[in-house]
């Protein structure tokens, strides 16, 4: 079939649009945004985008709508099983965290603290595990949003909400008592054995993009100078480096030039060791694109 296309859900207006766009754009993926705005066409690959609210993503990817999706954690959690959908790649954004919350002069020591409290909260689901795993019996009132306001409003007793900076509880007088869920956005498939061998193919191709993505965020390429003798203590000095790429200098026997991909960030206190070290004529690059 060669109209077969893929689809990746993706939400529409909201704190992971941005981000998810521009990972797939660094993915190569060219697209046009539709007047309405439902649906991006992918111009230079059977991949398309559907933007919807990020609490459809898991149904979409599961019923199988859309292959692939981008979602919170928090999201896929409260909305599916692990056998629904294949967490493929955490993608570092979108971090957050759900927390129980308390007014400042509730008396709270231990979890058992909390048997017989109300929770309000809009993750019935991610609750109700938490509180079955720790053996407590709390009522769960469910809240669509502002869920921060139930206890001023005298409608429970503790909040079970997001959170990133904390700022919101503080606002409301709220204390952060634990966390029960580190979140961050997912790149999340159907299972392999849901998809035939074209949405399989994809979903690796784009899975090893992420991939490649995610490796050359900070990533940097050095090249340098090292006197020959000096070598392995230059080559130990390069920061989350594997096996450099040593190459011989026109009409010098005592220098080597040395290419090497590291890792994590070259700081000038690097360069300057490595300057003490002998190395000399250093230069460090930006990557674009890597594939293992
Ligand atoms: P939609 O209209 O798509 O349903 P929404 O209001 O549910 O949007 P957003 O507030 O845009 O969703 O948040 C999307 C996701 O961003 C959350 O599900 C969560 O994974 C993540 N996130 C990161 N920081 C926060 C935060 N401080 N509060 C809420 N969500 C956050
Ligand atoms: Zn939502």
């Amino acid at each position: 079939m060669n109209n077969r296309r893929i689809k990746i859900a993706v939400q529409k207006s909201g704190r992971l649009t941005e981000n998810s766009l521009d990972l797939l754009a660094r993915c190569g993926l060219r697209y046009s945004r539709s007047r309405e705005r439902l649906f991006c066409y992918g111009e230079n690959m059977p991949v398309d985008i559907m933007l919807v609210r990020d609490d459809d993503i898991p149904h979409l990817v599961r019923d199988g709508i859309c292959e692939l999706g981008i979602v919170g954690r928090n999201v896929i959690d409260e909305k599916a099983t692990a056998a629904d959908l294949d967490k493929v790649i955490a993608l570092d954004y979108g971090h957050c965290r759900l927390c129980l919350a308390a007014p400042e002069d509730h008396a709270y020591d231990t979890p058992a603290a909390l048997n017989g409290q109300r929770i309000a909260t809009s993750y019935p689901v991610i609750t109700r595990n938490w509180l079955t795993a720790n053996d407590i019996s709390a009522e769960i009132v469910e809240f669509s949003g502002a869920v921060e306001i139930a206890p001023r409003l005298g409608k429970a007793d503790l909040i079970c909400d997001l959170v990133s900076s904390g700022g919101t509880l503080a606002a409301n007088h709220l204390r952060e008592l634990s966390t029960i869920l580190n979140s961050e956005a997912w790149l999340v498939a159907a299972p392999a054995t849901q998809l035939d061998d074209f949405g399989r193919e994809w979903v690796e191709r784009l899975s090893q993009r992420v991939r490649g993505v995610q490796q050359v965020n900070g990533s940097k390429y050095i090249m340098l100078h090292a006197p020959r003798v000096k070598l392995a203590e230059i080559t130990d000095l390069l920061p989350g480096s594997e096996t450099p790429t040593v190459m011989p200098l026109d009409g010098r026997d005592d220098k080597v030039a040395v290419h090497a991909v590291c890792r994590e960030t070259v700081f000038w206190e690097t360069l300057e060791s490595l300057k003490q070290a002998g190395a000399s004529s250093m230069l460090v690059l930006p990557l674009e694109k890597m594939l293992a």
